[in-house]
C-alpha cells in the first residue's frame, strides 16, 4: 500500500543512517528477502543494512553475533491458546535450544535459531495464527494488555475483541512501519491497570462518561510513555474514546507521530520526545485534525496498579470458575514446561494461558469442580507454583549479557539467585518489586521496581567488575513515578548482603502494610542514602 510512497520527511537533510536505509527498503521487506535469499544462502549473505531490517521480522543478532538470533512472537494482549503454546515449545526444541522466555512485553522469545530456520518458524506460527513480525522494528509491537480479559472481575469491559481488531490493523500495515522508533500499545480495563498504561508510547484506560443522557464505558487515551534511559510518564489527552472508536483514534495518533516525530537521533525518536516538546494540547490538535472533533475526557475508572501479578486461584467474573496465577522465576522455562502449561490450560481450563507483563503465566476458565485436583498437580509443586516465596515471585530480569549485544553485566541467573539468597535470609511477608536489567535501554522495566537494579562495571584492582546501580521506589498507577538513583554502585557479589540489610531496616521503619515504594516516598531518598552507606561502610 505505501510501498511507493513519498514520505514527507524524505528529503530531511539531516535523516539518520537507519532512516535513509527504511527509505531505501521497508524494514517489512526484509522477510522476503530472509525467506528467498538468507535462509537459503546462509548467514554471511546478509547485506548491509538488513541486518538491521531484520526486526521487522522480528529477530535480533543473539550475542555475540557470530550466527544466532533472538525472536520475539507476538501475543497480542497476552492471551494465547494451548495449540499455540505446543508450536511454540516446539519451535523451541527444534530450533532455539528449548529455551522460551516470557517477556515483560507478555510476548514470549527465542534463542538460538539460525536464519536457515527462519522460514519453517514464520510458516508454523502463521498455522496457529501467530506472528513474530514487527514484534521488534520502528513499527507498532506487540499490543499489552490485560492477560485476563474476558474473565476478570475488575474488568469494565472485555478488551479482546478491541486488541484482535488493533492487532489485524497495524500488523504488516505498511502505512505504519516505518515510524521513527519502537511503537508500543497497550489496551486494558482492568481497573488496577494490568496495561501497564503509563510506560507505553500510546495506552488505553478504562472511563467512563455520560454521553446524551447515557453513560458510555470507553477509555482515556495516553501518549508519550516509555523508558530507556530517559524516561517518560504517558500523558492523559483530554479524550474520551468509546469502543468502537479506538482503533480509529490509535491510527490517527500513530499517523501524527509518523509524520511529526523526530528522525534525525536515533535516542532522541520515540513519541515521547515529540509530545514533551509539543505538550498534549498541541498534539491533539494535531490529531483531531484527522479524526474530526473527539469527546473530552470523562471520569478515570482506574482504583491502583496491579504490577502484573495474579497467584493462587481467583474467581472470574462468571460463578464457579477460577483463574490460577502462576510463578516462572524471571520468565524463563524449558518446551517441556511450555507443553505442561498447554496441558494444564486443556485438562482444566478452556486452553488458554495468559501471559503476564510481569513475567509469569495464567491458566484461565478453570471449574470449580476441578480446582482441588488441579491444585495437586506435580509442575505446580517443583515449577510453577501458585504461592512462591516473597522475592521470587516478584522478581523481573530482563535476556542480560547471556544473549544481549547491549547487556553489560548478566541478569537473568543473577535476578533469580539474589531471589533465592533474599527468600533465605529475609522474612518478608509483603511483596516487594525487584527489577533487574543489564543497560540503561530498560527492558526489565527497572524504573517501576520497588528496588531496581541497573548493571555497571566498577574498577577494582583485580580489573573491572560487575556492579549494579541501585534505584528506589517506583510504582504505576494513580501515584505513578520513576524510582530514583542512590549514590552507590555495588559490587555483584556484595548485592544479596546489601539488599538484605537494605530491607531489614524497611522492615524495622516501615508502617503497618506500608509498601517499599510507600515507605520511600515517607522517609525520602535521603533517608535511604544514608542507610546504604552506613551498610556499604561494613560490606
Ligand atoms: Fe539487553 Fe539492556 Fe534490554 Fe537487558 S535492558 S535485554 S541488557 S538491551
Amino acid at each position: 500500500m505505501a510501498a511507493d510512497r513519498q514520505w514527507k520527511w524524505a528529503n530531511d537533510p539531516k535523516l539518520n543512517k537507519m532512516e535513509i536505509a527504511k527509505l531505501e527498503k521497508d524494514g517489512l521487506d526484509v522477510i522476503d528477502t530472509i525467506i528467498n535469499k538468507y535462509a537459503v544462502e546462509g548467514f554471511d549473505s546478509i547485506e548491509g543494512m538488513d541486518m538491521d531490517r531484520f526486526k521487522w521480522a522480528g529477530v535480533y543478532q543473539q550475542k555475540p553475533k557470530d550466527g544466532y538470533f533472538m525472536m520475539r512472537v507476538r501475543v497480542p494482549g497476552g492471551i494465547m491458546t494451548s495449540e499455540q503454546a505446543r508450536v511454540m515449545a516446539q519451535i523451541a526444541k527444534d530450533y532455539g535450544r528449548d529455551l522460551v522466555d516470557v517477556t515483560t512485553r507478555q510476548a514470549i522469545q527465542f534463542h538460538w535459531l539460525t536464519v536457515q530456520s527462519l522460514p519453517d518458524i514464520f510458516e508454523r506460527l502463521a498455522s496457529v495464527g501467530m506472528s513474530s513480525f514487527e514484534a521488534c522494528g520502528d513499527c507498532p509491537r506487540t499490543i499489552v494488555g490485560n492477560p485476563l480479559a474476558g474473565i476478570d472481575p475488575n474488568e469494565v469491559m472485555d478488551t479482546r475483541p478491541i486488541v484482535d481488531e488493533m492487532e489485524r490493523f497495524f500488523l504488516m500495515n505498511r502505512e505504519y512501519s516505518n515510524l521513527p522508533r519502537k511503537y508500543k500499545i497497550s489496551i486494558s480495563a482492568n481497573v488496577f491497570n494490568t496495561g501497564h498504561a503509563e510506560i507505553n508510547d500510546l495506552a488505553f484506560t478504562p472511563a467512563k462518561k455520560v454521553i446524551n443522557g447515557e453513560e458510555v464505558i470507553g477509555f482515556h487515551v495516553w501518549v508519550g510513555g516509555g523508558l530507556s534511559a530517559k524516561p517518560y510518564l504517558a500523558q492523559k489527552l483530554n479524550v474520551f474514546c468509546r469502543p468502537e472508536e479506538v482503533v480509529r483514534v490509535a491510527a490517527a495518533i500513530t499517523e501524527v507521530y509518523r509524520d511529526n516525530g523526530y528522525r534525525e537521533k536515533r535516542t532522541h525518536a520515540r513519541i515521547k520526545f515529540l509530545i514533551a516538546d509539543w505538550g498534549v494540547e498541541k498534539f491533539l490538535g494535531e490529531l483531531v485534525k484527522i479524526t474530526g472533533e473527539l469527546e473530552t475526557v470523562g471520569e478515570d475508572l482506574t482504583k491502583g496498579w496491579n504490577a502484573g501479578y495474579f497467584y493462587g486461584l481467583h474467581e472470574q467474573k462468571q460463578e464457579g470458575l477460577y483463574y490460577a496465577g502462576l510463578s516462572v522465576p524471571v520468565g524463563r522455562m524449558n518446551a517441556e514446561e511450555l507443553v505442561e502449561l498447554a496441558r494444564l490450560a486443556d485438562v482444566y481450563g478452556d486452553g488458554t494461558i495468559g501471559a503476564c507483563n510481569s513475567q509469569n503465566v495464567l491458566i484461565r476458565n478453570i471449574s470449580s469442580d476441578k480446582v482441588e485436583a488441579f491444585k495437586q498437580e506435580a509442575i505446580l509443586q517443583e515449577r510453577f507454583k501458585l504461592a512462591p516465596s516473597t522475592f521470587v515471585a516478584y522478581s523481573v530480569a530482563c535476556t542480560g549479557n547471556e544473549y544481549c549485544n547491549l547487556a553489560v553485566v548478566e541478569t537473568k541467573e543473577r535476578m533469580r539467585s539474589l531471589a533465592q539468597y533474599l527468600d533465605d535470609t529475609v522474612d518478608l511477608d509483603t511483596p516487594l518489586r525487584l527489577h533487574m536489567v543489564g543497560c540503561p535501554n530498560s527492558c526489565g522495566q527497572r524504573q517501576i521496581a520497588d528496588i531496581g537494579f541497573q548493571g555497571a562495571l566498577v574498577k577494582t584492582e583485580q580489573g573491572m567488575v560487575d556492579a549494579f546501580d541501585i534505584h528506589v521506589g517506583g510504582t504505576l498507577g494513580i501515584d505513578a513515578r520513576f524510582n530514583q538513583k542512590l549514590k552507590a554502585r555495588v559490587k555483584a557479589d556484595q548485592l544479596g548482603p546489601v539488599v538484605a540489610q537494605m530491607i531489614g531496616v524497611y522492615k524495622e521503619e516501615r508502617l503497618e502494610n506500608e509498601e517499599y515504594w510507600k515507605y520511600v516516598d515517607r522517609v525520602g531518598v535521603e533517608h535511604i542514602q544514608a542507610t546504604v552507606d552506613r551498610i556499604l561502610v561494613t560490606a
